[in-house]
């Protein structure tokens, strides 16, 4: 027989000494948004529920930057952001142009391929950024309804930038779609200025929220492009326009809005607005500095020059003759810091450190240098 007592091997030790998130994500979660989720659950049209939903929507206008009516959390993690950017625009046969040079990027690609769009591939190197020339001449090459790009890639650390892509895609009659998961809040992305279609992130990263919610954007641009759609989505839970026939004006039931995630948002997203978008871009890039300042003077080196950097989340070469595995327990062991190894191309050559959100804090830094410091004997 199972001795429940016995087997309770995590949640008192966790809620003893929390875990120091620094990895790709989940980043920390602040006390008020932990408790914003235990407040007592509600219908999901109960008019205070209403209430919420409206004031959610207008501060994600804030963080994206954006007047787009439709912005909405998706229900589901980044990954659900993720495809229903895809989902809705896609029909068989629609050309898609897919540009990757990292691990979303690819994701990104998987997905379209299951929505049958006529796909485009347009790669670089894992570790660069594209310039806006070579995705111009591949659009030249083979126009796009839809180009789909990510903006910080979180496999890699590298920033994409984005100024002049739109009008590009816009010229040739597509719409670009924006992954800002590890970006939205930690570094500027301003959705209208940049003439973003269509923009998701997730609530897990930079929100410092639990993994759940996928904040959600898109124009009247790209809602043209639904309203002239010969063929239903192919994704019902993911299909825009009766999951905004509940955000928007209808309130009909599409789906059971997960009510504690939603107040959890709801309280992150009252945090980055008393912060303050400007200010919390620039902890972000204060933090980060002091970083790379401390991984200089031990000896440890960035994956990505500095002017390609995300500075929400740093790749660090691992020194040859380390065991990368080996330092990761010792630090979760020793010191409870959580950081990831690299994936896809980049296994065992990097180490991931994120620094996002309610992570980004001086003595979170401060102590994974000193430990890295003790651990690799600089
Ligand atoms: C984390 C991440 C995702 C996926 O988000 P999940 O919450 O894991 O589903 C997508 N894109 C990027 C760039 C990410 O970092």
């Amino acid at each position: 027989m199972i001795n429940i007592v016995n087997t309770d091997i995590t949640y008192p030790e966790l809620n003893r000494n929390p875990r120091i998130l620094l990895g790709p994500g989940p980043s920390m979660v602040h006390p008020r948004v932990t408790s914003a989720m235990t407040a007592p659950m509600i219908g999901h049209l109960d008019p205070c529920f209403l209430q919420l939903m409206d004031k959610t929507q207008e501060l994600l206008r804030y963080v994206f930057q954006t007047k787009n009516r439709v912005t909405i959390p998706i229900s589901g993690t980044g990954s659900a952001g993720m495809e229903a950017s895809l989902a809705n625009f896609i029909e068989d046969g629609t050309p898609v142009l897919v540009c990757t040079n990292g691990f979303f990027g690819n994701r990104l690609v998987e997905m379209a391929e299951r929505y049958r769009a006529d796909l485009s591939v347009l790669r670089c190197p894992w570790g660069k950024a594209f310039t806006l020339d070579e995705i111009a001449e591949e659009l030249k090459r083979k126009p796009a309804k839809v180009v789909a790009i990510v903006h910080a890639e979180t496999s890699t650390g590298v920033l994409q930038p984005l100024e002049g892509l739109a009008d590009i895609v816009h010229d040739q009659g597509g719409i670009l779609v924006v992954d800002a998961v590890t970006s939205l809040t930690g570094i500027n992305i301003p959705v209208d200025e940049l003439g973003i279609d269509v923009c998701y992130s997730g609530t897990q990263k930079c929100l410092g929220v639990p993994p759940g919610l996928a904040p959600f954007t898109v124009s009247e641009r790209a809602i043209e492009v639904i309203r002239n759609r010969k063929t239903k989505v192919s994704s019902w839970y993911l299909d825009l326009s009766i999951i905004n026939a509940y955000w928007g004006k209808d309130r009909s039931y599409h789906h059971t809005a997960p009510v504690s995630m939603n107040y959890a948002l709801y309280e992150g997203l009252r945090m980055v607005w008393e912060e303050g978008l400007e200010n919390r871009w620039a902890r972000h890039v204060e933090n980060a500095r002091l970083f790379w300042d401390g991984l200089e003077e031990i000896g440890l080196k960035p994956f990505i020059p500095e002017a390609q950097r995300l500075t929400t989340l740093t790749t660090v070469k691992i020194p040859s003759g380390v065991n990368d595995l080996e330092i990761r327990n010792q630090l979760l062991k020793v010191y409870n810091i959580e950081i990831a190894g690299g994936i896809g191309d980049l296994k065992g050559e990097i180490w991931r450190i994120g620094l996002m959100g309610y992570s980004s804090r001086k003595e979170n830094l401060l102590l994974l240098l000193a430990a890295f410091k003790k651990l690799l004997n600089r």
